[in-house]
Parts: structure tokens; sequence; C-alpha cells
């Protein structure tokens, strides 16, 4: 499609050229297609769409001009999975996942990486590059490399060493600072809101759209860094309203950072049209860690106008998430991912979602690619830093040997350790022992005849932290 890029601040127009990434005015360009140039719309749109093979590269006249064979690795036509199990966790009738972790490189990115790269490569683009925390780097440098075209990552502080050792693995040169970097080389500089990459991203949302039928859900669930895939979602949407591909009303839009770093969500509460850069953001998930999104104002009115708002989670809400996701849905996300389903359940029990709306949440990535905070959520799990001693690890071992009830277990302490308690006592370790999560109680078997008497059960938690305490023991 014929298309030109025009400045989201001024209006100011520009020709659709790759190298171009700003307005002189130093806001963000959008590729403005001539959709009024189009001859097809609606279900006769619809059918040309249907008919070409899954992926980014369908949606044709809502792409830039295509000037070559695309830089492809297969990326896009991702599953966009019916989430019953985790839909009953948080009491929704029609959930869905855009499970944007099956993309080529485990990341949603690779839908920006391929128009990116296929427009540089046949721009005469000598070396590609870019200044990342983790996944912008790998996605770019596997297409970089399926293009033959250098690349070189400007690695922000507090990386993702996973993510940052893919890159390395697609070949591309990393360059480390301490600092922000002032001196770029050369080469053409991928971000996340380039205009080209963001009508890439935008892609995921034209596919959950075709494959809801073209009958647009009631509400999209997306985390926000820089604010480029919620701005994508929201060009999309607009643009397959014009082209009268939907059926129905456009959905609220629902952005989600993770507190520590939530520049967006706080301006949106305080009702203001633009950002306020954050001079201390935390890098807990360094992804979606970005204290000035440039897009920030375009997120804002984007989010207002849909009916939609703006929430921050807490750390410890994302990382149940991630657990939450996988038991139930057997997808595994990184924290980025798994934010949009920690913000969901804060808008059902808000109020904001009703239960029969059909919702969206979009898992962005892989956790494949963050083992570290797979680590940690084990280990929230499996308590590394609890210690018991006394009478307390006396029970636990006693416990490890053979599951008991109250009564017996005063009688065991007494017989092998000679300790006398009143029963009362005992109860109290027992009920302090099953807040700590190390020892479960479950009722007798039927049959027993025994009511109200409960045996005493070693958690596998209980296990860990016996085997931890008994090793510290001299
Ligand atoms: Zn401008």
């Amino acid at each position: 499609m014929n298309s030109q890029l025009k400045c989201i601040q001024c209006g100011k127009i520009y020709p659709p050229d790759i190298r171009l990434r700003l307005c002189e005015c130093g806001s963000p360009l959008l590729l403005a297609h001539q959709i009024e140039g189009l001859r097809m719309r609606g279900s006769e749109l619809r059918t040309i769409i249907e008919s070409r093979p899954l992926g980014v590269w369908r949606y044709l006249e809502l792409l830039p001009k295509a000037v070559g064979e695309p830089v492809s690795l297969g990326e896009g036509g991702t599953y966009l999975q019916r989430a019953e199990r985790l839909g009953r966790e948080l009491g929704l009738r029609n959930l869905y996942l855009k499970n944007e972790t099956m993309n080529p490189t485990g990341s949603f990115l690779d839908r920006g990486s391929t128009i990116e790269v296929t427009m540089a490569l046949h721009s005469d683009v000598r070396c590609l590059e870019c200044i990342s925390r983790g996944n912008l780097a790998a996605s770019l440098a596997a297409y970089a490399v399926k293009a033959g075209i250098p690349c070189r990552v400007y690695v922000l502080p507090g990386a993702e060493q996973a993510k940052i050792l893919q890159a390395l693995a697609y070949d591309a040169e990393l360059i480390y600072s301490s600092r922000r970097f002032n001196h770029l080389g050369d080469g053409h500089l991928v971000e996340p809101y380039n205009p080209f990459f963001l009508d890439g991203l935008k892609t995921s949302t034209l596919e959950i759209l075709e494959q809801l039928d073209w009958n647009p859900p009631d509400a999209i669930f997306i985390t926000m860094g820089t604010g480029s895939n919620l701005t994508a979602t929201w060009k999309a949407l607009n643009e397959a309203e014009s082209l009268g591909l939907i059926k129905g009303n456009l959905p609220r839009l629902y952005g989600v950072q993770a507190s520590g770093c939530a520049p967006i969500v706080e301006a949106f509460k305080k009702g203001l049209d633009e950002i306020e850069p954050k001079k201390d953001c935390k890098m807990i998930f360094p992804d979606i860690s970005e204290p000035s999104p440039i897009l920030g104002s375009i997120v804002l009115k984007a989010i207002r106008s849909s009916g939609g708002s703006a929430i921050m989670v807490e750390e410890d809400e994302i990382l149940e998430s991630i657990k939450l996701l996988a038991k139930t849905e057997g997808i595994l996300a990184e924290p980025a991912a798994a934010a949009s389903i920690a913000a969901l359940r804060i808008a059902v029990n808000d109020g904001l979602i009703d239960r029969s709306e059909k919702v969206v949440c979009m898992i962005t990535g892989s956790g494949l690619k963050d083992p570290a905070s797979i680590r940690e959520l084990f280990k929230l799990s499996y308590p590394k830093h609890v210690r018991v001693s006394g009478t307390k690890l006396k029970i636990l071992k006693l416990l490890s040997e053979r599951s008991m009830y109250g009564y017996e277990l005063w009688k065991a302490l007494k017989i092998t350790y000679g300790l006398e308690f009143k029963l009362p006592t005992i109860y109290q370790h027992l009920s302090e022992l099953l807040r700590m999560g190390l020892i479960v109680s479950k009722p007798p078997e039927r049959g027993l005849g025994r009511r109200m008497v409960r045996k005493y059960h070693l958690t596998e938690s209980g296990r860990k932290v016996l085997a931890d305490s008994l090793n510290r023991e001299p």
C-alpha cells in the first residue's frame, strides 16, 4: 500500500524512508496508509487475506509496500488459546491468550523485526543497531543474520543475561557501557517505536481479530515498556475498522506496568496528557522498565478513548501469575508477559471487567528466555530463608519418618526426646508449622471412626527446610 510517515505530535508528513525515525520536532512518526486508495474492503478484503499463508505478511493491504522478498523466520500466525482453566481461576467465561511465545526468538518483537529488517535490506542498510536490555537484541540479531547484515547491540545496564546470550549466539556484536550511550555507530538504529517496526507489531492484533472471526473482543490486556505494543494495537484496530474488516465495536485497551517503573500508569491516574519521565526506575524486570516512554502520550490517548484503563502490578503478583499461567494453560511466560494476567485479576476484582466479557491477554514473550525469574519463582514456594529449631525441628524430623496425629506426636516427642509438654503447646507448634507451609493436615481415612482428628504430613517445603536445618546443626 502507498504510505507516508506522519508525526504523532505536529502532523508533519515525510516520505516512507526506513531511515527516518523521529520528526524534526523530536516526536515519533507513524506510517499513514492511504486507505482511501484501496478498492477492496469489508468482506471482499477479508476473503483475500484469509486465502494467504499464515503470518505477518498475510496483511499486505495494511503494511508498507513490499520492496522485495521478506526476511522471514516464520514469525506470526501464533495461536489464540481459549483459556477455560485459567478463566475459571479468574472468574471469566471467555478468556483468550494470544500466545506470542511461539514466535521464532520467543518474543512478539519478531513481528517488528521481519518488517524492519526486510525494509533495511532492500534500502541498502549496511549495519543494524539497537540499544536493548534483552528481547529486542535477540530478535533483531536473529533477523539480521537471516538477512546477512551485521548487527551491533548496545547493551544497557541491568540487561537480562540469557537474552543477551541469545543475541550473541545469533552473531551480534555486543557493546557494553555503564552509562547511557551518547555516541552510536553509523548503522541503522532499530527502536521498538520505529514506524516500520511498529507496523509489524500491529499484526498480532489483526490476527486476534481474524481468529475471532473479525468480532473484536471486549477488552485487550497489554504490558507496556515504551508503549509500542499498545500503540500498534490501537493502530491496527483503527485501520481494520476503517477498512470495514471488523464486525463489532472496538475493544477497551488495558495497559499494564510493573510497580517500580510505571510512568504511564502514574500519568494516567493523575489525568495527565504527557508522561513525567522518572529518574529512579527500579529495574526489576529490565525489558519493560522504561523511565521515559516516548509513545506515552499516544498510549494515554488510546487507552482513554477506548474506555480502558492503566493498571500497575506488584512484583510478587507477576511471579504468581507466571506460575498460574503455566499450571493452568501450559504456557511458560516471561514476567513482562505474565503481568497482563496479574492486571486482569485486579481488573476483574475491581469490577472493570464483566465475568461474561470476551477478554484477550497478550502473552508477549517466553519464560525460557528468563531463567532468573523462574528460579526466583521456585524460591517462593520452597523458602530457603526459613529456619526452624528446637521443638519444631524435632516435630518435622518425626513427621519425616511417618505422618502422625497430634496425640501421637505428643507421645513420640516424650519417648524419643524425653520432652514433656501440655497437649495445647503441641497444637500451637503445629498451627505455626501449618502457616509456614511446612506441614499439611488431612482428615483421617473413612472408617477410622475418629471424627475431627487430623493427621499431619510433611510438605515438600518442610522436607527441604528440615534438610537445610539438619545440615546447619553442629
Ligand atoms: Zn513533529
